[in-house]
């Protein structure tokens, strides 16, 4: 057996291995919410879950599942609004160099100017976009995102779209519906695309998507839930993502997440242990894609 240990998060690699048995634990989770206020509309997610949501318990929670990064994105405040990309920014600050922010952009053209101006301003550590399909009156290939678009794509930054089940009943699945990003990804193949959630439950459509365009990826947050059929439900979770794999010809293009506080970091880590692929693609998942995809 042979143990590496090195220093700095990006080389906070341990890894353990002996004849038949591989454990990789060097994790990145690419899809993470915060924002330490009252009027976050995921605090009930957080109670469900037994979570006290805050970047103490975050962070304590990453370092002990060996999740060495994670890009923050902005959590819907009550009323619908998401929490300002400051905050998310500043929150990135105290994190120890574990959190890199992730810029929520809403459909008007201030909104996107501002958020391509605040990317601008914080190069260094912006990751990423992210579109709320779904939740806004606005779809994929509305107009209004062009910019943001030309911007994300010169910049080589990924755009991260809410794909599939909305949190709340009032939510526009015309919109989030994953085929929704077929036809921009056709106009766009210098765009990378990450479509949240893997569309749940459209994962068909999202295997499709991902095998077909060599510019989308999937990521896996947000899709653990309890309730009366809990453990079937697991089951059937992890036979249609393992299914989409197949189908897609490998997990290149899939990326760990967890949507905290919606899923415990402990329930997506079991999802992915149960995954029926090799240990070479759930390596792919934990964590090498996003280090790619993103430049982290
Ligand atoms: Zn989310």
């Amino acid at each position: 057996m042979c143990i590496f240990y090195e220093g700095g998060w990006k080389n906070n690699l341990i890894q353990i291995q002996a004849p038949g048995e591989r454990l990789l634990q060097r994790i990145i989770d690419a899809h993470i919410h915060l924002s330490e206020r009252r009027d976050d509309a995921l605090n009930h997610f957080a109670r469900m879950n037994g979570l006290r949501y805050t970047l103490g318990e975050l962070l304590g929670t990453m370092r002990r599942h060996k999740i060495v990064r994670g890009l923050l994105l902005s959590p819907p405040l009550g009323g619908g609004v998401p929490l300002p990309n400051e905050n998310v920014i500043r929150l990135c600050g105290r994190s120890d160099g574990m959190l890199a922010p992730v810029i929520t952009v809403e459909p008007t053209a201030i909104e996107v100017k501002n958020a391509v101006k605040l990317a601008e301003e914080n190069r260094k550590e912006v990751k990423g976009f992210k579109v709320r399909l779904g939740y806004v009156k606005a779809s994929a290939e509305s107009p209004v995102f062009n910019r943001l678009y030309d911007y994300a794509e010169s910049e080589g930054l990924p755009v991260l779209f809410h794909t599939g089940d909305t949190a709340f009943s009032t939510g526009d699945l015309a919109r989030s519906h994953p085929l929704t990003l077929d036809g921009l990804a056709n106009k766009r193949e210098e765009l990378t695309m990450v479509l949240c959630h893997f569309g749940n439950p459209w994962f068909e459509d999202v295997a499709e998507l991902i095998y077909k365009h060599q510019n989308v990826y999937a990521d896996i947050s947000g899709l653990v839930t309890g309730g009366a059929y809990a453990e079937k439900y697991a089951e059937w979770l992890s036979r249609k993502i393992s299914e989409a794999i197949y189908f897609a010809g490998g997990a290149d293009k899939v990326i760990f997440g967890t949507d905290y506080p919606v899923t415990k970091h402990s329930e997506t880590l079991a999802l992915v242990k149960r995954l029926e692929v090799d240990e070479g693609d759930k390596e792919k998942i934990l964590w090498r894609t996003a280090e790619r995809v993103f430049g982290l």
